[in-house]
């Protein structure tokens, strides 16, 4: 059985999760805490973790638009994910392939720089589906929300203004498998508000990365 979940950030204090058409996802989510701890993963319908499990590290293709200036950011970003989880769980390449202009199902893992953003949307950073079968994910695309935001390395220029780095860590982090917190300090927690960095893992994220890495 395949599935798959979009996973945003959102500026507003609304819940930003969205399911996808997915087979059967009625009781999901109740069926999921009676297998297996979450342990802050994405659950099958069985309650188990999805991961990527030993196919690892993830090789994210950067799309065109990707600006090359915020290459080592996104790298950057990476880093803190292997770090914790003492490996390299993420590559990232360049490719002439030709990438569909916005993120969707094809069997290749991207990074999109996105001009095109629906309005009805347009309150979310950022954006990763995440596509599996049993246990093991097998394709995610993350679409970074370049229509409605702009976004600083060092310093915002105004309130509104979202922190890259902090970004691109909490969409690596949906990439991996993990799901939206609220209960504990994360750098999982679905709202990031403008100006704001979050670019440190917290006890809780080191602690749940090493239940699948
Ligand atoms: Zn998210």
């Amino acid at each position: 059985m395949h599935k798959f979940l979009i996973i945003t950030l959102s500026l507003l204090a609304l819940c930003s999760c969205q399911k996808g058409p997915s087979v059967g996802p009625g009781d999901e989510e109740h069926l999921a805490s009676a297998a297996e701890s979450d342990c802050g993963f994405i659950q099958n319908a069985y309650g188990q973790r999805v991961s990527w499990k030993k196919n690892i590290p993830v090789t994210l293709q950067l799309h065109k638009d990707y600006p090359p200036q915020y290459e080592d950011i996104l790298k950057k970003a990476a880093h803190h994910w292997d770090e914790s989880a003492g490996m390299t769980l993420f590559r990232f390449v360049r490719t002439e392939n030709l990438l569909p202009e916005v993120a969707k199902k094809d069997t290749q893992n991207t990074v999109h720089w996105q001009q095109e953003w629906s309005e009805s949307q347009k309150n979310m950073q950022g954006l990763t589906n995440l596509y599996w079968k049993g246990t093991q994910i097998y394709e995610s695309d993350v679409a970074i929300n370049n229509k409605y935001f702009n976004f600083f390395l060092e310093n915002p220029t105004t309130p509104y203004d979202v922190h890259l780095e902090s970004l691109l860590i909490h969409e690596l982090g949906h990439v991996l498998g993990l799901k939206h917190r609220s209960t504990v300090p994360s750098v999982m927690w679905s709202v990031l508000n403008g100006a704001i960095k979050r670019d440190t893992l917290t006890t809780a994220d080191r602690e749940t990365i090493k239940c699948e890495y």
